[in-house]
């Protein structure tokens, strides 16, 4: 199933090129006070609403796809969990490249850990990324984006994936430079995340996914998840041996070769194997 949040929080499934309007299962989810808990709160409880999901759709009022504002599948994650350098191609191109390396040495995921990106950098694809510092490099980097469905602390790799509630497309808009990874990936807009949740019953294998970022007609990046140093397991296990993982944590696994800039009027469009397009523009901010 892919469930796509749209135009002010309604809630969808994509079918083809149209979405079913299932909104009102969200009426099921509990209304809370403050202190609200971690997670996000419709990923937490989707285990149920799922069949709900699934008895409502066929019957539930369609919308064209080409007529709503897309939102990121995912409205209050808990954190932004990213992986720097996780395939060896963008090490080398990145080691190669002044532009992107600002004289540092690049080493390869198990030297630096993961890092974390701002919560208020996430946006859907429906919403353009803004070039806030139009003297910079701000360059693209297409990943494959997993949520976190059930929680935990050092989740075993062997049983990772039982915690994914879904995958999506994932844009890690950087700015290259000097400064820590969470300053430079953390400004608004950032992250993209889209077009929809897929479920993990329509991706049997995350680490072996084809996918592709174009920028207008140029392909810039192409590549594959199972060149991932870090596979979609073991991200999940090293991740949780530090923080623990809460219903709608996202973790972007990484980018691989094919990195650069981007200007505003520049459109970007992103394909992953089993979950689909989103076109992402840029604008000056
Ligand atoms: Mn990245």
């Amino acid at each position: 199933m892919k469930l796509c949040r749209f135009d002010g929080n309604r809630l969808g499934v994509a079918e083809g090129d149209m979405l079913r309007d299932v909104t009102p299962v969200t009426e099921a989810l509990p209304s809370l006070r403050w202190p609200l808990p971690p997670g996000d709160l419709l990923i937490a409880h989707l285990p149920a609403l799922l069949p709900r999901i699934a008895a409502l759709a066929p019957s539930a009022p369609t919308v064209p796809l080409s007529s709503v504002r897309i939102e990121s599948p995912v409205a209050n994650p808990n954190k932004i969990i990213a992986a720097p350098v996780n395939y060896w191609k963008h090490i080398e191109e990145s080691r190669a490249d002044a532009g992107i390396n600002y004289g540092s040495d690049v080493k390869a995921i198990d030297h630096y850990g993961l890092f974390l990106k701002a919560n208020s950098s996430l946006n859907g694809p429906s919403a353009e990324v803004p070039i806030a510092r139009p003297e910079r490099r701000t360059d693209h980097e297409i990943e494959l984006a997993v949520v976190i469905g059930s929680g935990g602390y050092r989740i075993p790799e062997a049983s990772a994936l039982e915690h994914v509630a879904g995958y999506a497309i994932g844009l890690d808009m950087t700015i290259r430079g000097t400064e820590d990874r969470s300053y430079r990936k953390s400004l608004d807009g950032f992250t993209v995340l889209g077009p929809w949740l897929v479920t993990p019953d329509e991706v049997p294998d995350p680490d072996n996914l084809d996918f592709r970022l174009r920028v207008g007609n140029e392909t810039r990046q192409e590549s594959n998840t199972k060149h991932l140093i870090f596979g979609v397991r073991k991200l999940i296990a090293y991740a949780s041996e530090a923080y623990t993982l809460y219903p709608g944590d996202i973790i972007l696994t990484g980018t691989p070769e094919g990195v650069g800039p981007v200007k505003p009027g520049d459109v970007m469009h992103c394909w992953v194997e089993r979950i689909g397009e989103m076109t992402v523009g840029v604008r000056a901010a």
